[in-house]
């Protein structure tokens, strides 16, 4: 609206005596300026949030259905979300990740939707995050024994950032140069990620991650880490004395030094066991979503995991 009215204020201004009438009848005939002609996309979390601005640039207006701070698993949709999903002119989710979404996007929006794991196929959940869902059923129905934090892996972003690119270019084929270039820059600046991880965690005394919720099966697959997580695929499940029992144990036997917790999760099981075995605790984030007023994004929070794993696993 700012933008449209613009040409239309300046007219008025340098002809005085028609200012007023100028003012009220504008905007109402003008044609699609820049800001009216941006996309209206939906995306499901933040980091599929990331990757749309990212590769649609000033193209694209961009929503997150999950408000900073909250946890995206369990996300609810309210009416004014739903109409939100039923009106934009994309959608961009994770199929098997937030149930809600998962229905809502089936029952108004299948036509305009990318799920990224047709981009990107999920893994099969570790042993270690199965043995924590046996606490929370649903979390396997959820997910159907897949692992969805798919994000954690630059790589696999960078594709899902490919795939993001042809679908807004189907939708808007006047941009889908742009979208195709800015998908590249994000892939090259993915991959320098990459490399900064795969160098700063080549050479470390640990290899074990002790993590508050199963997130990091594709960080830990891809540089060739193990995650022992307290909790399962889902962080609202509630670890078994015996799960905390098992973790302790294995945190002892690999010697860790740091337990890992999340900062949209409350820290008290990873403090527990921190405590148990004479370790530290460390925030290591799985980028589900931001904080309120923060300014990071998914790099400079991948750069902050980055030190405090080759603190924690003493790396060289
Ligand atoms: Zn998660």
């Amino acid at each position: 609206m700012r933008n449209r009215t613009t040409p239309r204020a300046l007219l008025a201004a340098s002809a005085a005596a028609l200012a007023l009438t100028g003012l009220t009848a504008c905007g109402d005939d003008e044609p699609s300026s820049a800001s009216a002609g941006k996309l209206d996309v939906v995306a499901a979390f933040y980091p599929l949030q990331f990757v749309t601005e990212r590769v649609g640039g000033d193209a694209v207006s961009v929503t997150n259905l999950v408000k900073p701070g909250a946890e995206p698993h369990d996300l609810e949709l309210n009416p004014d979300q739903v109409a939100q999903l039923t009106d934009a002119k994309f959608v961009v989710y994770l199929k098997g990740f937030q149930p809600a979404v998962d229905e809502a996007v089936t029952q108004q929006a299948s036509g305009k939707a990318l799920d990224v794991t047709t981009a990107v196929p999920l893994l099969d959940a570790t042993a270690d995050a199965h043995e924590g869902e046996e606490e929370g059923e649903h979390a396997e129905e959820e997910t159907g024994g897949k692992d969805p934090h798919v994000w954690l892996d630059p790589t696999r972003l960078a594709t899902i950032g490919d795939a993001v690119a042809k679908r807004l270019g189907e939708t808007d084929p006047d941009r889908a140069a742009d979208y195709t270039a800015r998908a590249a820059t994000l892939r090259s600046d993915l991959e320098k990620l990459d490399k900064e991880y795969a160098d700063g965690l080549r050479t470390c005394k640990l290899r074990e991650i002790v993590t508050s919720h199963s997130a990091f099966g594709y960080l830990a697959d891809r540089y060739d880490l193990e995650q022992i997580g307290i909790t399962g695929l889902t962080p609202e499940d509630e670890p078994s004395p015996q799960r905390l029992a098992e973790v302790a144990d294995e945190a002892r036997e690999h010697k860790a030094t740091t337990i890992f917790f999340e900062t949209l999760v409350s820290p008290k099981v990873a403090e527990t066991i921190a405590k148990e075995v004479g370790a530290q605790t460390a925030v290591l984030d799985p980028l589900e979503g931001l904080q309120p007023g923060s300014t990071d994004d998914y790099f400079s929070v991948m750069r902050k995991n980055l030190g405090t794993l080759r603190t924690a696993l003493g790396c060289s």
